[in-house]
């Protein structure tokens, strides 16, 4: 029996099955697995297969779930369609925008690419990380996809020769959740192609505990999460899921205490309740350091700036943790040590930031296994010569499979893998008298402080992770 309310259920093939056929007979079409649709029925043998067929274009599979589930699917993934008054172009481009949002959503994708090409165009979602083809649509299609999208977003139609930007709130059909979305468009041979990034993050996965933190490093990071004062960074690059640590370690400090938070950010991604959220907005002439500067004047305990970017924001970070705020930031670097060096390099003195960095993490995404189907499996010597770890040769890991709840990828989101680097006295004395990445990477080494492959590693051997997934991140350090 499927539990319905786990199932990932992939937009493309909801709308392969006609509404009135999925209605009537109580079908629901979820996923491809090895060439094979899996379709949800609350009574399988009263169905025939093959009669599913033709929908598809491949083998059909029904498996079996709760009538009343079902049902109340059904009627959210179909209803909008059956009201749906047919004819008239803007309906269609309603519709597809709404198809597109919804898959995206329902597939937790993180960006929409909308990239023509000749006589087609291509509509691409990252999901995990990677970019999957969701549709290809007949050329005809992108212009009232594409104006659409742009008069939604607050963008000018009329021209096409200049990169643009802008945001929406698109209400996800079939619910009343809303995804805030950012849209930036940039010409190319073939005509304007767009991205859309879509904002919301999920709200549970916000607590310190679920962000995907080794017991140990958890242990570190919230003795020094739950200070008074002195600066915490967290790193990695775009997309390593840094603003999700963040908004975790905010919501882990509001839960022990009760602070005046206050955050700067470009863009505010999530809203927390009780905490005063400023964006920054460079054609609105709020930049970090104005706001910050501002925001100082409204009597913080603890702050928390998007990223330092530049010397005059990491000046004023640094000042604030070393008069009583806690300052929680990132940076675009791509280890712990990595990230101390550039706030020396950003033109910060060294006596400075030893007597205020507590803590520095690294972090990076990888694909984390779904749990429900991944295989019990044992390390090849190869692949442990690939890592370089020549002793894993053997060990029992995981490998992905693929079934309903994970749409037949394998996978079911992401996970960090990270570097926990506490600022201890030994540190701060080596960042004093003048540091480099070496030395500090050697130090690290000596007092057996694990490193994102490490991590890796561990979180390998834990079966969260799959081989291919740890070896990417060899090069990582
Ligand atoms: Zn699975």
């Amino acid at each position: 029996m499927v539990d319905i309310t786990k199932v990932s259920f992939n937009p493309a093939l909801i709308t392969m099955l006609p509404a009135s056929l999925a209605i009537k007979k109580l079908l629901l079409p979820c996923a491809v697995i090895d060439e094979t649709v899996y379709v949800l029925s609350a009574d399988p043998e009263s169905h025939k297969p093959s009669e599913l067929e033709r929908y598809f274009g491949k083998k059909i599979k029904l498996e079996k779930t709760e009538p009343l589930g079902l049902r109340e699917k059904i009627k959210l993934f179909y209803s909008s369609s059956t009201k749906k008054v047919p004819g008239t172009d803007q309906n269609e481009v309603i519709r597809l925008t709404d198809e597109i949002i919804f898959a995206a959503v329902s597939r937790s994708a993180s960006d929409i690419h909308i990239n023509p090409k000749e006589e087609k165009v291509f509509i691409r979602l990252r999901m995990s990380g990677q970019l999957e083809t969701y549709k290809t649509l007949p050329i005809h299609s992108y212009n009232g996809l594409i104006s659409r999208f742009k008069i939604l977003s607050g963008m000018n139609i009329a021209e096409k020769r200049s990169p643009q930007d802008g945001k929406l709130v698109y209400k996800v059909p079939g619910s009343n959740q809303k995804v805030d979305i950012r849209a930036a468009t940039i010409p190319c041979i073939n005509g304007e192609k767009m991205t859309l990034r879509l904002l919301g993050l999920n709200s549970d996965s916000l607590t310190l505990e679920k962000i995907g933190m080794s017991p140990d490093h958890l242990k570190i990071y919230q003795e020094e999460v739950q200070r008074d004062n002195g600066m915490i960074l967290i790193n990695g690059a775009t997309g390593s899921g840094k603003s999700t640590s963040l908004y975790a370690s905010l919501r882990h400090i509001l839960e022990l205490k009760d602070v005046n938070i206050i955050t700067v950010e470009d863009p505010v991604e999530y809203q927390i309740d009780d905490v005063i959220q400023v964006n920054v907005d460079e054609s609105d002439k709020v930049t970090f350091p104005s706001a910050l500067k501002s925001i100082l004047r409204h009597d913080p305990d603890v702050i928390m700036i998007g990223e330092i970017r530049d010397a005059e924001t990491a000046n004023i970070a640094i000042k604030s943790s070393l008069t009583g705020h806690l300052v929680l930031s990132s940076l675009h670097a791509n280890s712990a040590s990595a990230a101390v060096v550039r706030l020396a390099d950003i033109g910060i003195e060294p006596y400075m930031i030893a007597s205020t960095l507590r803590v520095s993490i690294a972090q990076k995404l990888v694909r984390k296994l779904c749990q429900t189907c991944r295989k019990q499996t044992r390390l090849s010597k190869e692949e442990a010569l690939l890592l370089g770890v020549e002793e894993l040769d053997g060990s029992i890991i995981y490998q992905k499979h693929g079934c309903l709840y994970c749409g037949g990828s394998g996978y079911s989101g992401r996970i960090p893998v990270f570097e926990v680097l506490r600022i201890n006295n030994s540190f701060k004395k080596l960042i004093h008298s003048g540091l480099s990445d070496e030395t500090l990477r050697n130090e690290m080494h000596q007092r057996n402080i694990p490193s994102m492959f490490d991590d890796a590693i561990t979180k390998m051997t834990n079966g969260l992770i799959d081989f291919q997934e740890c070896y990417s991140t060899v090069g990582s350090i």
